[in-house]
């Protein structure tokens, strides 16, 4: 193994992981941004628009969201935003899980300035291994998203098992990933970048090689877009024909799965 993260024992890579995420937890964006050449904004984007999600007029009850390793809480400031923008939705319920405080404490402290800091407790914070959720009860949620988090899971299906126990029958979960790229010449380009130059950046723009080195591994150690999709459905999802959709190539994948 190349930087040794792949010989990382499994109880250790949840000890790796918090310690890769609290040091990024302030220059989050910046690493993102970097990384992705901003890309990264356009897909949470059409993640969000593509999942669509509000509780449509005349509809019987505000929807619960439940974002996991939901950070600094792009995704779900998004989603509430799209809801209300677009359905007029001021009563869907949002719970940011995340397993590192670091990282939530970042998301609340943006959440001070959002227009849901309101007092009216719709959106929660928690601390939650996201392969456990143990605060969280079966059937108990409408939509499930986690983005750019899932492959930091130790266990991914038992994080897949979880996200099925807590939706309800009809809920959906949604996954937005880095995923691997099919068009080998596209491939060859995106492995030299990755490989080389984002640890460079790394430690130029972040002083911090080790934390993007252990991203490039994670990335490459995610099962390809198939393989992802049959561990879904084997938590008991029915993954819809167009269950998943590369974007930018492949380089990042939207998963669907619904609760039947
Ligand atoms: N969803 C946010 C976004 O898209 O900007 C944050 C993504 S960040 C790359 C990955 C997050 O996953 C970190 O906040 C990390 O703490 C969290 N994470 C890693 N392992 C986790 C686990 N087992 N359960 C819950 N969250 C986890």
């Amino acid at each position: 193994t190349h930087f040794g993260f792949k010989t990382v024992d499994k109880n250790d890579k949840e000890k790796l992981v918090k310690g890769v995420f609290s040091s990024v937890a302030s220059k989050y964006d910046l690493m993102n941004d970097t990384m992705s050449f901003g890309v990264h904004r356009l897909w949470k984007h059409h993640f969000i628009n593509r999942l669509d999600a509000g509780m449509r007029p005349g509809a019987s009850r505000p929807l619960d969201f439940l974002d996991v390793a939901g950070g600094t809480g792009d995704i779900a400031f998004g989603l509430l935003d799209h809801a209300e923008t677009k359905y007029n939705d001021r009563l869907s319920t949002m719970t940011v899980a995340d397993i590192n405080s670091d990282m939530l404490t970042e998301g609340e402290a943006r959440f001070q300035n959002t227009r849901w800091n309101d007092g009216s407790d719709r959106v929660k914070f928690m601390v939650q291994n996201g392969e456990t959720l143990e605060q969280i009860p079966d059937n108990s949620k409408d939509v499930y998203t986690i983005a750019f988090g899932i492959r930091n899971f130790t266990d991914i299906q038992a994080g897949l098992d979880q996200a099925y126990r807590v939706l309800r029958p009809g809920g959906i979960f949604a996954c937005l990933e880095f995923s691997h790229v099919d068009n080998p010449l596209i491939n060859y380009a995106y492995q030299a970048y990755s490989f080389s130059m984002l640890p460079l950046m790394g430690q130029l723009i972040a002083n911090d090689r080790d934390s993007y080195q252990y991203l490039v591994e994670s990335i490459r150690n995610f099962p390809p877009q198939e393989e992802f999709k049959g561990m879904i459905e084997k938590a008991g999802f029915f993954v819809p024909d167009n269950g998943y959709e590369n974007l930018t190539f492949g380089v990042a994948a939207i998963h669907i799965g619904v609760k039947l």
